[in-house]
């Protein structure tokens, strides 16, 4: 994890092109598998992304309706470092034998999920897969190297399908909670992303 925020730091706004191709490929996943089975779209027809920030409380919440996760799907996915895309990205960048991470090393390459704890303290992702009837919460600290899965039972936040994955920004990145920001962000990382992204703000 060190390794990562120290290489990644002068680029640590790759965050949000990283986790936004992830919901993208959760909707592509959807959308193909629903060719042959249409009931998985049965939940609500909308393949989107959405992204919300709330700069009082200095959080960022992307959500997405794609395919999402069971439990076993959580621990295999996001378990741990080693099992993510950002463990291709450290093997990459061992190889490269730069001390620095040039921009065209993390472009060939996804920074993957772990990207997050660029900018945040702690990242909280709560998933509801069709194959499941349940919604899981995976939570993790960036000073622990452990992460907590739970049930949601926030009626809040529970989704008909799909991903909801809050950042809770680092004292010094709660600049990204503007949603000018993440629009600026989306508009130059993320612009060929085949669903429609909406941003959007709390009411302070
Ligand atoms: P990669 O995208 O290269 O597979 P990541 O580290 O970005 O690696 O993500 C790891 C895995 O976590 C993904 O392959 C996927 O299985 C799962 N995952 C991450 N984000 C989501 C999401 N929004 N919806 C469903 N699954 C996800
Ligand atoms: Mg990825």
């Amino acid at each position: 994890m060190d390794l990562i925020v120290h290489s990644l730091y002068s680029n640590k706004e790759v965050f949000l092109r990283e986790l936004v191709s992830n919901a993208s490929d959760a909707l592509d996943k959807l959308r193909y598998l629903s060719v042959t089975d249409s009931d998985l779209l049965k939940d609500g027809p909308e393949l989107d992304i959405r992204i919300q920030t709330d700069k009082d409380n200095g959080t960022i919440t992307i959500i997405d309706t794609g395919i999402g996760m069971t439990r076993q799907e959580l621990v295999d996915s996001l378990g741990t470092i080693a099992s993510s895309g950002t463990a291709k990205f450290l093997k990459a960048l061992k190889e490269s034998q730069e001390t620095s991470v040039d921009s065209n090393l993390i472009g060939q390459f996804g920074v993957g999920f772990y990207s997050a704890f660029l900018v945040s303290d702690k990242v909280v992702v709560s998933t509801k897969s069709p194959k499941s009837d349940k919604q899981y919460v995976w939570e993790s600290e960036a000073e622990s190297n452990s992460y907590t899965i739970r049930e949601e039972t926030d009626t809040e936040k529970l989704i008909p399908r799909g991903t909801r994955l809050t950042l809770y920004l680092k004292r010094d990145d709660k600049g990204f909670a503007h949603p000018e920001r993440i629009q600026k962000l989306v508009k130059n990382y993320s612009q060929f992303v085949s669903f429609p992204i909406y941003t959007w703000q709390e009411k302070g």
